[in-house]
């Protein structure tokens, strides 16, 4: 019989309440920046749980932050709510079915995100009352992880100044404690200025901006063979310079995201896109301005933290599915292939057991790094202060990220079950911190080492400012 810890009977009796919100907001899904009535949601609930609520957070209007309790450390846990474009879905089909005419979906599961964070940090809340325990726990509610970075303004604006730890997680298709390796990234739009002309008439009289967005992108792919492995360069056009192919294009815009395994990698990245971009109008006879967009760093390691979460995760096991689950779970197996299923357990360097419908154990700690990562803002939380995530498995092995599958699971009774162990695993750490004095001074202890060797610099520029109510 395993030894139940006493915060999860918090998480426990207010489950329903949190599966409601996680719910409302699966049925609201809103782009970075414009999550307004997910971030009311979730305002809404801190202020009926009895937190101190202050919005507006790094004047990000649908950031939000509650705090309860008094004196003792300061506990953060991250939560999430915005969804991502072309994903709409119709949840429990196991086939694609678009249910919204502008597609927005939750395709990443924030919506279980932010509603375990906020069910953990309540369970943290009302243990610390009914214990008369001294300490307190912050949920922030973070906009825009999706390519918005809002975690990295919220930094920039010292929000985490005084907080001792932060914890937080991310659904999927396994149990872990996150490896905490992630790319940082920026998202930086080059626009190029040329000279409008007929193409027929006058074609010598004109510049085009669309051939030197055409050169960056080819002088990039030039780029690639000669960067490091783990490095990424993606590009997107944000715009091509008009419909008419007649008319020489005088404005064209084009948002490169550039990833790098280490925040100093970025940096000399991102000067070889900047002179390539020069190039491409020295070549074209354009001008080229740029504008940063968003910027994320590498998650840095918390190794106490890590040990700490771990033994939380062992001790609650992995997360309990039933039969039903698996049935559904086995109905949109049947849309992978070999490879996505593979692919969970190549993250974890585990065997695939291609007959395994949803994860069934919780991954040890020491895995070998297998690659394949991407970037978060929570990259740049765990520079400002010690962080720890886990992954718990809230959809079938072989679910990617960013899948219509993915939105197709967000609110079936396993979703449920692995957002409230999530909200178990997240508390029970919390717990832990504020129990044993000794974790958080090593946390914070191993945390110093690693910024002494490279301290953090913020990857946005200070005159760059968030967007607002934009997606
Ligand atoms: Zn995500």
């Amino acid at each position: 019989m395993r030894n139940d810890n006493p915060i999860w009977s918090y998480v426990d009796a207010k489950g329903e309440e949190f599966c409601g919100l996680a719910d409302r907001v699966f049925d609201t899904p809103e782009l970075a920046y414009g999550e307004k009535e997910s971030c009311a949601a979730h305002t809404q609930m801190l202020r009926d749980q009895g937190f101190r609520v202050t919005q507006n957070i790094a004047g990000i209007p649908t950031a939000v932050m509650g705090e309860a309790g008094s004196g003792g450390p300061v506990i953060a846990i991250l939560g999430e709510y915005d969804a991502l474009p072309g994903l709409s879905q119709e949840p429990g089909l196991a086939e694609p079915k678009q249910i919204a005419d502008h597609g927005f979906g939750h395709g990443c599961g924030h919506n279980l995100l932010g509603s375990a964070a906020l069910s953990a940090a309540t369970a943290v809340k009302d243990w610390l009352e009914a214990e008369g325990i001294e300490g307190r726990v912050r949920y922030f509610g973070c906009p825009a992880e999706e390519g918005g970075a809002a975690k990295t303004y919220m930094v920039r604006d010292g929000q985490f100044d005084d907080v001792d730890i932060a914890i937080t997680w991310h659904p999927g298709s396994f149990n872990a404690v996150d490896d905490m390796r992630s790319l940082a990234n920026t998202r930086i739009d080059f626009t190029f200025h040329g000279k409008a002309a007929h193409a027929a008439g006058a074609p010598e009289l004109g510049r085009s901006a669309l051939d030197s967005v055409e050169l960056m992108n080819i002088g990039i792919n030039y780029m690639r063979e000669h960067m490091p492995d783990a490095a990424r360069v993606h590009y997107a056009y944000i715009d091509a310079g008009g419909i008419a192919p007649n008319v020489v294009q005088s404005k064209a815009t084009v948002r490169q995201l550039i990833r790098s395994p280490d925040l100093v990698g970025l940096q000399s990245l991102i000067k070889r896109v900047r002179d390539i971009a020069d190039g491409a109008a020295l070549m074209s006879g354009t001008k080229v301005t740029s504008q940063v967009f968003s910027a994320v760093s590498n998650l840095v390691r918390n190794e106490p933290l890590c040990l700490a979460m771990q033994a939380e995760f062992d001790a609650l096991g992995p997360v309990e599915f039933d039969a039903e689950d698996a049935a559904f779970a086995n109905e949109i197996r049947k849309t992978f292939s070999r490879e996505d299923i593979a692919d969970t357990f190549k993250r974890l360097a585990m065997k695939p057991d291609y007959d395994l419908p949803l994860f069934d154990r919780v991954a040890p700690l020491d895995r070998v790094f297998m690659g394949g990562t991407g970037s978060t803002d929570v990259g740049d939380v765990s520079w400002a202060v010690p962080t720890v995530q886990a992954r718990v498995a809230t959809c079938a092995v072989g679910t990617a990220l960013h899948s219509w599958q993915q939105t197709a699971q967000g609110k079936a009774p396993a979703a449920h079950k692995g957002m409230l162990h999530a909200a178990k695993v997240m508390a029970a750490t919390a717990r832990a911190a504020i129990v044993d004095k000794a974790l958080i001074a090593e946390a914070k202890k191993a945390h110093a080492e690693t910024m002494a060797e490279s301290p953090y610099c913020c990857p946005i520029p200070p005159e760059t400012m968030p967007p607002r109510g934009t997606a």
